[in-house]
């Protein structure tokens, strides 16, 4: 497959492991970012032990190149007690591969060290079209003729209309704030990443992120907020006021201007078909724009590193015919996605109940079930 050309759209995780895993196989690849800048955002983000494999075939080490440290334990709370508590196998380390919480824009510096001089990126460029029949992609002002193009470009990605019309957007009903914290403001540290449950539809979790501080999200019910970073400090002070420590300290720690927020939705159903062939080429979706699912489970990095990793496989196999290649990728994808895509909306539902609803619930879903839920979770390793 040398020489061929591949157009990656969206330079979010999946576009950068894409263009990095295509480049490696000789491909010639164009990234376009529609941001000005390849850069991660200022927030954590749990990779599982999956994610942490996939990262290392690309050429990355999680903990020395994204400044990972490593979760020793996961723990699920509702305000009172304990609900759940895992660590060791359950959360892949049977093999020795650590889930990790990593700084997001580190992650991403680590993925843009590793392009290499076979990927030409291209930010501040909106695409706008993708050619179907002569397979291209482009913007008001420039085209890229591929053999192959790779819609990475999030959640609301248009391709995905096109290949999946049946499978929408779906709101979740929350809205999701995250914090971070730089080091010498950071509350307590712990080896362990914290999830707690509470009333009203609203959960809080931490967890610690070495050299680069502490990090925390929480969800709320509603949609996304209007007010000033300033005010919505305020609201998120006064939803968790009474909540157990550390949540306040994490809170008051925090300044408005390290607030982020996000709406929280997922893909649902899952696509039937992660690909279209397009003579002798095709076009793939990959990372959110295939499957974005509800947040959750802190999925959505590691599936995504997950799929490029295995389109390089599935390149890998089938040198010779690129329509048999992104079959076969779909058909080493499509079951584990569902998986996690049932799973995330399952417990996405549990959290979202009432009051009432979640404590009973977390109260009866057995510790074991949780545990291998996570296991599976966890269980993914490179395809050879
Ligand atoms: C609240 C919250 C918490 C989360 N926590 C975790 C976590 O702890 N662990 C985890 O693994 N996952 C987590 N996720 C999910 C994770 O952030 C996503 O699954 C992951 O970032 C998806 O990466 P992506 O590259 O597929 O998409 P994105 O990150 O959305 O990247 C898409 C890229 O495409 C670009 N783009 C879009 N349209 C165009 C266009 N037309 N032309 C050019 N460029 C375009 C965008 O600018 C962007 O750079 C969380 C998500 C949320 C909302």
């Amino acid at each position: 497959m040398h020489n061929r050309r591949a157009v990656v759209v969206g330079a979010g995780v999946a576009g950068l492991a894409s263009a990095i895993v295509l480049a490696k196989l000789g491909w010639r690849v164009a990234l376009l970012e529609r941001r000005e800048r390849l850069k991660g955002d200022d927030l954590g983000m749990i990779l599982w032990a999956s994610g942490v494999r996939a990262l290392r075939a690309l050429g990355v080490d999680a903990t020395l190149d994204a400044a990972g440290i490593p979760i020793e334990r996961f723990e699920i709370r509702n305000e009172e007690r304990l609900s759940s508590s895992f660590g060791g196998a359950m959360l892949g380390a049977d093999d020795g591969t650590p889930s990790v919480m990593v700084h997001t824009a580190m992650l991403y510096e680590a993925l843009v060290s590793r392009l290499g001089d076979r990927v030409e990126v291209h930010p501040a460029t909106q695409v706008d079209r993708i050619d179907m029949v002569d397979l291209a992609a482009g913007d008001a002002f420039r085209r890229w003729d591929a053999d192959l193009v790779v819609a990475a470009d999030g959640i609301d990605s248009p391709t995905r209309h096109l290949i999946a019309p049946g499978s929408p957007t779906v709101d979740a009903g929350v809205v999701a704030f995250r914090g971070i914290v730089p080091a010498h403001r950071a509350p307590e540290r712990s080896a362990e990443a914290v999830e707690i449950y509470g009333p009203d539809r609203r959960r809080f979790g931490y967890g610690d992120l070495g050299h680069a501080g502490a990090c925390w999200w929480a969800t709320v019910p509603g949609g996304m907020r209007p007010e000033s970073p300033q005010i919505q400090h305020e609201l998120i002070n006064r939803w968790f006021a009474d909540w157990p420590a550390p949540v306040g300290k994490y809170i008051a720690a925090t300044r408005p201007s390290e607030l982020t927020q996000q709406s929280v939705r997922y893909v649902w159903p899952l696509p039937a078909r992660l690909n279209q062939a397009v003579g002798n080429g095709g076009i793939v979706l990959m990372g959110d724009a295939a499957h974005g699912v509800a947040p959750v489970l802190a999925q959505g990095g590691s599936l995504a590193l997950e799929d490029a990793v295995t389109l390089g496989w599935a390149l890998r196999r089938t040198p010779e015919s690129l329509p048999e290649a992104l079959a076969s990728y779909d058909r080493a994808r499509l079951p584990r996605l569902k998986r996690v895509a049932r799973l995330s909306r399952r417990v996405h539902t549990i959290a979202s109940g009432g009051r009432g609803v979640t404590r009973g619930l977390l109260r009866a879903v057995p510790d074991s079930w949780v545990q291998s839920q996570a296991a599976s979770l966890a269980d993914w390793q490179p395809p050879r």
